[in-house]
Parts: C-alpha cells; sequence; structure tokens
C-alpha cells in the first residue's frame, strides 16, 4: 500500500506550525509519530495535502513536574510516560494506560497527543486523564486556549479541536489532598489487541475524616465517546470507601454505560465487565489514596 502524494514540513516551533497549518486551511494535518495517520492515509481514508511534523519541536517534547502539576507536551512518548518513575508517582493510572497501549515498537513512536487526536473510543490514554481531570492546551495562529479533556471528545475521529488547532500541552493538577488512580483494559489478547471495554476511577479523601471528596469514573468503548459514570459518582461522595460502597459504585456503572453489540462482545457482557473493571479501578484508587 503506497501513501498518496504530500507535502512535507519539519517545523522548529509551535508558531511556524500553526501558520502553515493555517495557510493550507482544511488541507494540512500535524502528524506526531504517525503510527494513526499513515495507516488512514495507507487505506485512503485520508489524503491530507500537507503533513506537518511536530516532533523536532522542542516544547512538545518536554515534561514539567512540580507539587502543583504535571505538564506532558503532547509529543511526549507512550514509550517514555509508561517507563517514567517521576510521572508514575503522581499518575500511576496514567502509566498503566500507557503500558497497556500497543507493542513495544508502537509505543516508540505514538505519542501522548496524538492518541487524543485519533480520539478512538477504546483508546488506552484518554480514561486516566479524563479521571484524572486533565486540560488540553490548544494553540493555532490567533491564539491559545485551554480545553477540558471531559469535553474534548465529540465522537469517533472527532474532537473539541479545529481544523488549524495543535494541541501543544497535557496539564494534570495535582490535588493537595490524598488521592488515588487506576486503569484497567481488557482486551482479547495482552498485546496488540483493541480493548473489548477500559475503565478509569479517581477518587481523593477528605484528610480530616477520610470520606470521599471528588470521585470521577471513565468508561472506555461503552459509548462514541468516554463516558463519566455520574450516578456512581454521587454513590462515593461524601461516604467513607468501604467495600460496599464500591461494589454499589461499581453496580451503577455497569447500569450507566451504553454498549452495543458488535464483533468484540456482547453488550451484556462489555456491561459486566464494566462493572468488574470499575470495581478493581476503584480498589487500587482506595489503596493508593489510603498509602499517599
Ligand atoms: C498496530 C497498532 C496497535 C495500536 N494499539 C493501540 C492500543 O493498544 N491502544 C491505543 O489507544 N491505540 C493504539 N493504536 C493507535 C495509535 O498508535 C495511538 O492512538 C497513538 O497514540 C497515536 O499517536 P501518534 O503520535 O502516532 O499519532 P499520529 O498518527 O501522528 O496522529 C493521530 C491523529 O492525531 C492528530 N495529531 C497528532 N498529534 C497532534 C497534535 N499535537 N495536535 C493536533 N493533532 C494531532 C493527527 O493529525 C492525526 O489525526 C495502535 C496503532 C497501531 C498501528
Amino acid at each position: 500500500m503506497l501513501l498518496p502524494k504530500f507535502d512535507f514540513y519539519e517545523p522548529k516551533t509551535s508558531e511556524e506550525a500553526c501558520n502553515i497549518i493555517n495557510e493550507y486551511g482544511l488541507k494540512a494535518k500535524p502528524i506526531a509519530g504517525g503510527t494513526d495517520l499513515l495507516v488512514n492515509m495507507k487505506h485512503k481514508l485520508l489524503s491530507p495535502a500537507a503533513l506537518v511534523s511536530l516532533s523536532e519541536i522542542a516544547e512538545f517534547n518536554k515534561l514539567e513536574i512540580s507539587d502543583n502539576a504535571v505538564k506532558i507536551g503532547s509529543c511526549f512518548t507512550i514509550f517514555d510516560i509508561a517507563e517514567s518513575a517521576k510521572i508514575e508517582k503522581k499518575l500511576s493510572a496514567l502509566c498503566a494506560g500507557a503500558r497497556a497501549l500497543g507493542t513495544p515498537l508502537i509505543r516508540n513512536l505514538a505519542t501522548i497527543g496524538g492518541n487524543l487526536g485519533s480520539a478512538r473510543p477504546a483508546a488506552d490514554i484518554p480514561p486516566s486523564l479524563i479521571a484524572y481531570n486533565a486540560k488540553a492546551v490548544l494553540k493555532s495562529a490567533s491564539g491559545e486556549r485551554t480545553v477540558l479533556l471531559d469535553k474534548f471528545f465529540k465522537g469517533p475521529g472527532f474532537t473539541e479541536m479545529q481544523p488549524n488547532e495543535i494541541l501543544t500541552e497535557i496539564i494534570i493538577d495535582i490535588p493537595n489532598e490524598r488521592y488515588g488512580a487506576g486503569y484497567i483494559n481488557l482486551g482479547v489478547r495482552k498485546a496488540q489487541d483493541c480493548n473489548i471495554v477500559n475503565a478509569a476511577s479517581f477518587i481523593s479523601l477528605d484528610d480530616s475524616n477520610g470520606v470521599i471528596h471528588s470521585a470521577r469514573i471513565v468508561m472506555g468503548c461503552v459509548g462514541p465517546t468516554h463516558l463519566r459514570a455520574n450516578l456512581a459518582e454521587d454513590i462515593l461522595i461524601g461516604n467513607k470507601p468501604s467495600e460496599k460502597l464500591l461494589e454499589q459504585a461499581a453496580k451503577s456503572a455497569e447500569a450507566e454505560c451504553k454498549p452495543i453489540d458488535d464483533f468484540r462482545g456482547s453488550a451484556t457482557y462489555k456491561k459486566a465487565m464494566i462493572g468488574v473493571l470499575t470495581k478493581r479501578t476503584l480498589d487500587i484508587a482506595v489503596k493508593e489514596a489510603s498509602l499517599r
């Protein structure tokens, strides 16, 4: 399979990249690792007139970690996330998602920005980032804006990003109370497989009385975008974590998700597995929070 013809640019700054994309209008596409985009181009699903590589832009490859926030450049690779002890310490569920993605060859090239940009409902990176309440910074020739990742995905392959915008970095604010999160994916095989379902859970604990102060549960592959289990979150908030409470929340998530029957599994099976994964990710989150 041959790639269609295209112009290729390798800018060194985000301003340069935005200007090139602006000049081409809808006909240019940013490319990071290319593990998603080039496959789509080979299958003739996309035929951009120009590709604007983001990998030489130094600011897109940065990682900044402080007590209050983690900032990850959009071209930071999935391999680097999976292997980073510093990210693991603050955002273990994100590292779990990175380790679950593809194979070593794919992880070496694939980037966090590309995973969000491809907007697949089965992707491994969005659930934990939404659970951590992460924000995406979007830049165009006319300015910059920040979007909550929970509002970023609009449907399979569609995001809040406009064709003239580039995702520059992901920002995760670190809570100032004890917190924990978990991510688990379920596939038919352990690697090189599309998820049947996945789930991420986040909780923070009120330091004064140990009750759950905030909770976010995110379910993947059970709707056109990643879904929040809002009723399950309400069950958790204001209560002390217990086996019974977490089970009740997991049952609620199971009832809230909206999967369809497809070649990956029946809707009934996916619903049941969302219940199981939600309970397990909540267990991880509570354990991590209580040890922090
Ligand atoms: C064999 C194989 C296995 C895979 N397994 C998994 C898996 O297990 N889990 C999973 O989640 N995914 C998987 N993928 C999909 C893919 O590898 C990931 O989504 C990857 O993270 C995409 O990153 P990339 O840098 O390669 O993106 P690219 O292919 O470069 O780009 C993807 C899309 O995002 C846009 N884009 C990229 N960066 C930016 C940016 N900074 N700003 C704006 N738009 C941007 C591009 O224009 C394009 O539309 C797999 C792919 C392959 C080929």
